[in-house]
């Protein structure tokens, strides 16, 4: 038996799912497929190793379609702050500059706002979606299902599951992540590019007293971050990340705990709270992917599907967001106008509109991870000349890096 809907999103991830979710809640008609679905949540768990900054336009849209407050109900942690160091040297002698700036980028009292964005666990936005999916009637969720092959012919896609199942519908959401088989299988390529550098993620308990700040610092072998995490039973939590050369990251990884945490203290600025024990650490390669076309006909890629940037400023799942938000908009369109979903002259306007939108953003995160993440003569002497006269960043430094933090949409 072949099951027919309106749309086909394979992946459901964050991203997936609220594609998934925000079609649904307009009366079309989704199936949605995953080869597997995160644990339960339960509030005494200990943070998740992988976790994102969420922006304020990622909050209104996940508002909109009823998630966020079930995320708040689980756990997030706001961020009112923003910290920024460099390691600086005299710009003549070479010499390290004793006291560093410890520089309040941003407070969200100055835009004014209540916060600058949240912390959130992946899994907790993950399932939230998930739960609000589960009341939408016209989505199905297959779940465990793994995709066979996808047949684009005569203004229909046909999807064959691994067990015979057979699914016909005018469009694919490729929604499946930076490995997407729907990219693949749609025959679009890839441009990919790595980053020499990998990214360490630790989550660790800290003294008590949740942190309402994100700090950042640039040293030579590459950034380092502290993010805040919600408190547990009253314990403290922070997700580190520690760029570095992938040996240097696979020999930090096979430490004991005890030596990790030492060598981990001794690289971070003295100024952060004192860390009182490790919970668990993974690493991350860093590659920039940006599929050559968003959009085939009968096919539409979105979030890591289409594009992978450096998490340096933790941009990528808000990107996926805006991906999702647009493409929804312009489906309902044309499901109000009865105009075919997999046709070129619905798609090619969320290419249109998001392809810039992507590409700008990875610009920005290399001009700031180029410039600031490296050893290279004559940039750090600009940089420390630059930071060491003025004692903090220009105008111009601030507003690049406002909107590369996904505080300024332009
Ligand atoms: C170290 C690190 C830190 C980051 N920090 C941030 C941050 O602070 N803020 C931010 O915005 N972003 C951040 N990101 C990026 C963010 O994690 C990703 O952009 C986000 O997870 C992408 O979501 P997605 O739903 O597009 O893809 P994924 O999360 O990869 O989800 C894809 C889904 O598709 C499913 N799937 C895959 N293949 C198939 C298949 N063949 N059939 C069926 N299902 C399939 C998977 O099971 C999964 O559920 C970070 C990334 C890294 C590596």
């Amino acid at each position: 038996m072949t099951r027919r809907y309106d749309v086909l999103v394979v992946g459901a991830g964050m991203v997936g799912a609220a594609v998934g979710c925000a079609l649904g809640q307009q009366g079309i008609k989704v199936a949605l497929f995953d080869h597997a679905l995160p644990s339960a949540f339960s509030p005494e768990q200990p943070p998740d190793l992988r976790v994102s900054a969420l922006s304020p336009s990622t909050e209104h849209f996940l508002r909109d379609i009823g998630a966020w407050s079930l995320m708040k109900a689980m756990r997030m942690c706001p961020y009112r702050r923003m910290a920024v160091w460099e390691k600086l040297h005299e710009p003549l002698t070479g010499k390290e500059v004793q006291q560093r700036p410890n520089q309040t980028l941003f407070d969200c009292r100055d835009l004014p706002a209540d916060q600058l964005g949240f912390i959130v666990e992946n899994r907790v936005t993950q399932l939230a979606i998930h739960q609000v999916l589960a009341g939408v009637e016209s989505v199905d969720l297959y779940c465990p299902a793994s995709i066979d092959r996808i047949n684009w012919a005569a203004g229909k896609a046909t999807l064959t599951l691994k067990d015979g199942e057979i699914f016909e519908a005018p469009l694919v959401v490729g929604a499946d992540g930076a490995q997407s088989k729907v990219r693949q299988l749609a025959g679009i390529g890839l441009h990919s590019e790595d980053y020499e550098q990998q990214a360490l993620v630790a989550t660790v308990e800290i003294e008590p007293g949740q942190l309402d700040i994100t700090w950042q610092a640039f040293t030579p072998t590459g950034p380092l971050a502290l993010l805040p995490l919600p408190d547990i039973d009253g314990r403290s939590y922070a997700s580190m990340v520690w760029y570095n050369l992938p040996e240097q990251v696979q020999r930090l990884k096979s430490l004991p705990d005890e030596d990790f945490l030492k060598e981990m203290m001794q690289t971070y600025p003295v100024e952060l709270p004192v860390i009182r024990r490790l919970l668990e650490r993974g690493s991350f390669p860093l590659t920039k992917r940006h599929a050559r076309h968003y959009v085939k006909p009968g096919v539409v890629l979105v979030g890591d599907a289409a594009h992978t940037i450096n998490p340096l400023a933790g941009q990528g799942v808000n990107l996926g967001f805006q991906d999702a938000a647009t493409l929804v908009a312009l489906l309902t369109k044309a499901y109000k106008n009865s105009e075919p979903f997999g046709s070129l002259a619905v798609l090619n306007e969320y290419e249109r509109i998001r392809r810039p939108a992507n590409r700008k953003m990875q610009w920005a995160m290399d001009a700031f991870y180029y410039t600031f993440s490296n050893d290279n003569a004559p940039l750090k002497l600009l940089r420390n000349i630059g930071l060491t006269v003025a004692g903090r960043f220009t105008p111009g430094q601030k507003q690049v890096m406002k909107y590369a933090m996904g505080l300024k949409d332009v």
